[in-house]
């Protein structure tokens, strides 16, 4: 690794659930590996390559979308992130990957998503993903998923509140479909879902 004392610049490639395929990830190592650049496995399970320039940001940022990744950017809805739940994990409830694709088959075109919000799945009670520790947290159970809201990390955390209980999946996608417009109604410029619990109209009622 080459790093310039200088600020660098880098790139964020967007990764459902943090999967990557083995051809996707040796076109990637081939660009990082061309212009000198370091991976960082971010903590949204993203990849990110650390050690651009000015100079060279742009020609890479087009090399990766002709790979037909999505980078990262303002608007985009954000990618969730999820444990590796049911097969790959023994108390895994369910597909925690096909929930994701599924949010993100939803949701994932919608443009001009106002910052911030994260979403996380887990595939059992555990909570790996840290589902009670972001914006929207989706949780399997023996009974079906439960939803959190409200949760975050950084310098004052919070954990989020349940809003919902035993719901089946096409619910969970519809629970986060009024979560996610009743952010964009409610917020000007930027905002975490923990300050919209106690609006009168939020749309679940909050334990
Ligand atoms: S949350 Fe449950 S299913 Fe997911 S990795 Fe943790 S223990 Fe496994």
């Amino acid at each position: 690794m080459t790093q310039s004392t200088e600020y660098s610049k880098h790139v964020t490639v967007l990764l459902a659930g943090g999967l990557i395929e083995p051809a996707v990830m040796e076109a990637i190592n081939a660009i990082a590996v061309k212009y000198n650049l370091t991976f960082y496995l971010t903590m949204a399970q993203n990849l990110r390559l650390l050690g651009a320039s000015e100079e060279n940001l742009d020609t890479i940022k087009q090399e990766l979308l002709d790979l037909g990744l999505q980078l990262k950017g303002p608007g985009k809805f954000p990618v969730p992130k999820a444990c590796v739940g049911m097969p790959y994990c023994n108390l895994g409830l369910v597909d925690t990957f096909a929930l994701c694709e599924k949010i993100l088959a939803r949701f994932g075109d919608r443009t001009g998503v106002k910052p911030k919000y994260k979403i996380a799945i887990s595939g059992c009670p555990a909570s790996c993903a840290g589902s009670r520790l972001v914006d929207i947290g989706i949780v399997a159970t023996r009974k079906g998923y439960d939803l959190y809201v409200g949760g975050k990390g950084g310098a004052l955390p919070r954990v989020g509140r349940k809003v919902a209980a035993g719901l089946s999946e096409d619910e969970v996608l519809e629970a986060v479909g009024k979560l996610v417009d009743f952010h964009a109604a409610r917020t000007l410029k930027k905002q975490r879902m923990f300050k919209l619990l106690d609006e009168p109209d939020f749309p679940f009622s909050v334990e």
